[in-house]
C-alpha cells in the first residue's frame, strides 16, 4: 500500500511539473506573439432591441499559436496579467481597434468599438493621456470608442481609476462596467466613476427563467440601470426567449451568439448590410 501512495505522490508531482513548464513556455510563446503577429481581432456586434439594429461590437482578442492552434483568452489573458506583457499587448489591442475603426469608416462605416482592459494597464500613471495620444494619432472621433473594465480591475486601485477614467470620459471615452454584479465590490464606485453603461454578465442571462435567483438578479440590474440613468446590455444572449424577457424587462441592449459569435471584421460588415436591411 505504501509503494501505491508513493507512486501516486509522484505522478502528483510529476503532473503539477509539468503543468508549470507548460505555462512557462506558453509564457515565453505569448512575450514573441506580436512580433510573430499571431494576435488578431474578433468583433462581437452589440444590437439595440428596440430596433435591431447594430449600435457597436466589442473587440474580442485571439491567439493563434503556431503549434496549438487557438488558445482562448481565458488561458493566455491571466498568463500575461502576471508579468509585464499585457501591458504590451494591450497596446496592441487598442492600436488594432483603433486601425479597424478606421478601415471601417473607410469602407463608409462607423462603427463604435468596445476594448477590454486589464486591471494592469489601468494602475498605469499615465494611462489616460496614453490611450489619448494612440486615439489622436488615428484621428479616430473619442465618440467610437469604449473602454470596459471590470469591478475587480478598477477597485485593485481606485483613486488612480478615477482620475484615469474621469479624464477619458473628459475627451468623450465612454466607460462600461463589465462582468456587472460577479465582483465583491459595494456600488459606492458607481457614484465616483463615469460610468455610462453595465454590462449583465452571461452567467447570470444563461439561467434567465429556468433559475429564479438568475432573473431576480437580472432584473434588479436592469431596475438599477433605468433608476441611476445608466445603459445596460445583456452579453450571452443565446435564445429568443433570453431576448424577450430581457427587452420586457427594459433592457434596451443585447450581445450574444443569438445574434452573432465574434467574427472577423469583414463579417461585421456583411451582418450590419442584412441587419439593416427592412
Ligand atoms: P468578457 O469580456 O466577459 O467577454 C465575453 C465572452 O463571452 C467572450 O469570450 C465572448 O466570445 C463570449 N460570448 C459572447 N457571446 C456569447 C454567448 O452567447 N454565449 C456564450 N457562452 N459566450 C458568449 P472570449 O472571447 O473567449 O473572451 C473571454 C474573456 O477574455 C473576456 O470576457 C475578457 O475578460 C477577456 N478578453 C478578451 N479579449 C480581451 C482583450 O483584448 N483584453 C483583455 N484585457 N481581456 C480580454
Ligand atoms: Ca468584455
Ligand atoms: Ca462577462
Ligand atoms: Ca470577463
Amino acid at each position: 500500500a505504501k509503494s501505491v501512495a508513493n507512486n501516486h505522490f509522484q505522478f502528483y508531482v510529476a503532473s503539477l511539473d509539468s503543468e508549470i513548464r507548460e505555462r512557462k513556455k506558453l509564457e515565453k510563446d505569448l512575450s514573441k506573439a506580436i512580433q510573430n503577429d499571431e494576435l488578431f481581432l474578433v468583433y462581437q456586434p452589440q444590437i439595440d432591441l428596440n430596433s435591431k439594429q447594430v449600435v457597436g461590437c466589442e473587440a474580442l482578442l485571439r491567439w493563434r499559436h503556431p503549434e496549438r492552434g487557438l488558445v482562448p483568452p481565458d488561458v493566455f489573458i491571466p498568463i500575461a496579467e502576471a508579468n509585464e506583457t499585457i501591458l504590451e499587448i494591450g497596446d496592441w489591442v487598442l492600436h488594432e481597434a483603433c486601425a479597424q475603426v478606421n478601415q471601417w469608416r473607410n469602407q463608409g462605416f462607423n462603427i463604435k468599438v468596445a476594448i477590454n482592459l486589464s486591471a494592469n494597464q489601468l494602475r498605469q500613471k499615465e494611462f489616460a493621456p496614453h490611450v489619448l495620444k494612440i486615439i489622436e494619432s488615428r484621428q479616430i472621433p473619442t465618440s467610437l470608442i469604449e473602454l470596459e473594465v471590470t469591478e475587480t480591475s478598477f477597485m485593485e486601485n481606485l483613486n488612480q481609476a478615477i482620475t484615469s477614467l474621469r479624464h477619458l470620459s473628459e475627451f468623450g471615452i465612454q466607460c462600461a462596467v463589465d462582468d456587472f454584479g460577479t465582483g465583491y465590490s459595494s456600488l459606492s464606485y458607481l457614484k465616483q466613476l463615469p460610468i455610462r453603461k453595465i454590462k449583465i454578465d452571461k452567467q447570470f442571462v444563461r439561467d434567465l427563467m429556468k433559475d429564479e435567483d438568475d432573473t431576480q438578479i437580472v432584473h434588479a440590474i436592469i431596475q438599477l440601470g433605468k433608476s441611476l440613468r445608466l445603459d445596460v446590455i445583456a452579453e450571452g444572449v443565446e435564445t429568443p426567449r433570453q431576448e424577450r424577457f430581457l427587452k420586457h424587462d427594459g433592457c434596451t441592449l443585447a450581445q450574444g451568439y443569438y445574434y452573432s459569435k465574434p467574427v472577423p471584421p469583414d463579417e461585421l460588415i456583411e451582418f450590419m448590410k442584412v441587419s439593416h436591411a427592412p
